[in-house]
């Protein structure tokens, strides 16, 4: 695997690979899906089926999903298979009975899917839990297709100084970031001037306050543009998926909160730019399909076939574009507070999202409860003062756990609550 590829943004602080590093992808023949039976995994697994000559597949994981582990396992011959939910394992090993394909269940076994000697591995368990598994991938130097944001987001300077210590390539997989690390190679740090992450707005992108606050779950769960898994689909109808989606392009990059601005822009088909010194704009356009990002994560730094329809700007017609609101959407708000706060601040607001996404799930809470039990667990842990920056998966880990005791904790009085 290639050594470390340091970009010119921040120096030790990025492990993005150069776009010149070929070594990379030339190596990049056995594959591990973290998360493989989910949205992300799927357009993973879509790739490879196109591809089968390329890929070799070493591990697979899920969470509970047996049946479509089992089946994923089977039809690409996986090495080996991991469930992290333990009660699986005697449904996992005769699901897979006959093949050769070896199981494993727990978190440990999710771990050690991702320290099996796959060349790339694509990250895709969703929340914190996917963090430990991730690192084990960075730590052996891999290729890390990363789309589960909130490794960077609950730890993201250690997790990308590990990424530098390494000499992982951490190859970003979320749209916005993937066409951000495209357009970043059109100039040098010192030309930098600012990146722009576009948001199409959610379903609520023109609702009321009141109507957001009362919005339903089958409502939040109607995505204008994207297929995505349930709970960023939650977070996009909040728009705490873009905070995180700050957070995670300012470890990512190196940048500060200053450097990274946020457009709505409806159609979803610009989905980051890069401006520079001389006001140049670079812009990455694409419909809106994960298995585009994906594949160039696949490819990097080659480009593979992708099975994505073709964009048609004349029949699109109109791109149109508008400034977020930060008072109908806090949550973008809160994200830029927490990046400002650092020291385990944004670990807070992805911990205290994900306790609230759940209670809305739930019925708990209202969907405008959302923001405010992420604002009350964050102003709780800011009062707390002088926290220290984050230098382990453990310390982050511990964060995260307090952050979600302490919105359980609040959540009673922001379930009464309305705004
Ligand atoms: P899904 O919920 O669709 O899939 C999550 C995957 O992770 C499933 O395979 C699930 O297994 C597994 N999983 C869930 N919890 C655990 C756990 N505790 N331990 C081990 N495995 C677990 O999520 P998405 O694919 O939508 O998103 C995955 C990540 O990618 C998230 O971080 C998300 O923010 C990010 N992302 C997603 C995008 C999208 O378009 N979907 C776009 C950009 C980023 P099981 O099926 O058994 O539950």
């Amino acid at each position: 695997m290639a050594s470390a590829a340091v970009l010119w943004f921040g120096e030790a602080m990025s492990a993005v690979p150069l776009r010149n590093n070929k070594a990379a992808a030339s190596a990049a023949r056995s594959v591990t899906v973290l998360g493989a039976t989910g949205s992300i995994g799927d357009s993973t697994m879509d790739l490879l089926r196109g591809a089968r000559d390329r890929y070799r597949v070493e591990a697979l994981t899920a969470n509970s999903n047996v049946e479509a582990l089992a089946k994923l396992a089977r039809e690409f011959g996986a090495r080996f298979a991991a469930i992290a939910d333990p009660a699986r394992l005697g449904e996992l090993k005769d699901a897979l009975a006959g093949t050769r394909t070896e199981c494993g269940a727990g978190e440990s076994a999710i771990i050690e899917a991702a320290a099996r000697p796959a060349d790339w591995v694509m990250a895709a368990v969703s929340g914190a839990a996917g963090l430990k598994p991730a690192l084990a991938a960075v730590d052996r130097g891999a290729a890390v297709a990363l789309a589960n944001k909130e490794c960077l987001v609950c730890a993201g300077d250690f997790f990308m100084q590990r990424a530098a210590k390494a000499g992982a390539c951490i190859l970003p997989a979320d749209s916005e970031h993937n066409a951000l690390f495209q357009a970043l190679s059109s100039g040098n740090r010192e030309e930098l001037m600012r990146v722009i992450i576009t948001a199409s707005g959610g379903p609520f992108r023109t609702w009321a306050p009141a109507d957001i606050e009362q919005a339903t779950l089958e409502q939040a769960l109607k995505h204008p543009n994207w297929s995505m898994g349930r709970k960023i689909t939650i977070d996009s109808a909040s728009m705490m998926n873009k905070g995180l989606e700050v957070i995670e392009a300012s470890y990512l990059f190196a940048l500060t909160p200053d450097e990274i601005d946020v457009l709505v822009h409806p159609q979803s088909i610009i989905h980051g730019m890069v401006e520079f010194s001389d006001r140049s704009v670079v812009a990455q356009l694409g419909t809106p399909d994960m298995r585009i990002p994906i594949a160039h994560c696949l490819g990097w730094p080659d480009r593979i076939v992708g099975p994505s329809a073709k964009l048609d700007l004349a029949k699109i017609g109109q791109l149109t574009f508008e400034a977020p609101d930060f008072e109908r959407f806090p949550a973008l708000r809160l994200a830029y507070e927490a990046l400002r706060t650092g020291r385990g601040a944004t670990t807070v607001y992805n911990a205290a999202n994900e306790i609230a996404v759940s209670a809305f799930v739930a019925g708990q809470i209202r969907f405008g409860g959302i923001a405010r039990l992420v604002e009350a667990t964050l102003n709780d842990w800011i009062r707390g003062g002088n926290r220290s920056p984050l230098t382990s998966a453990d310390d982050a880990i511990s964060v995260d756990h307090v952050a979600r005791n302490k919105a359980a904790s609040l959540l009673p009085q922001i379930a009464l609550k309305a705004s």
